[in-house]
């Protein structure tokens, strides 16, 4: 086992990552795979859950609530978070590369939409999205 800090002992021989959030034993080899596993999914741009889901409430908040956006830039940045926080999802699913422009143009377009307080865009931009539904996870 390391010793840099990333691993918290939580009793019993378990421990958790402080980097991806993975609680496991690491004396079996089972857990030690998965959570290299994990580790790899970060590498590929993925973002551990409790990190994305933390990403889309604050993007959320800010989409809902004019009062926190401290510069009209925060809206689109706001947008661009939460945009990436479910590609950071698809692709801990293998969704292909060659996916992230249709993907980030179908999340911008919804969230315009939802913005906008437009529900005929909000349901057209849902419908297309719903073909990466399957790297949803
Ligand atoms: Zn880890």
């Amino acid at each position: 086992m390391n010793d840099d800090g990333t691993l918290i002992s939580k009793g019993a021989g378990i421990v958790e990552c402080r980097i991806c959030g993975f609680n496991f034993l690491p004396e079996v080899e089972e857990d030690r795979e998965r959570h290299e596993s994990e580790h790899l999914r970060i590498l590929s741009g993925g973002l551990p859950y409790e990190i994305r889901e933390f990403i889309k409430r604050v993007g959320w908040e800010i989409l809902d609530n004019e009062d926190l956006r401290e510069t009209p830039e925060q809206l689109e940045t706001a947008k661009r978070a939460v945009a990436f926080a479910y590609w950071a999802r698809a692709i801990s699913n293998s969704i292909p590369e060659n996916e992230l422009q249709p993907f980030m143009a179908a999340h911008f377009a919804w969230l315009d939409a939802i913005t906008a307080g437009d529900e005929e865009e909000t349901n057209r931009a849902q419908e297309t999205m719903k073909r990466w539904n399957k790297y949803g996870g």
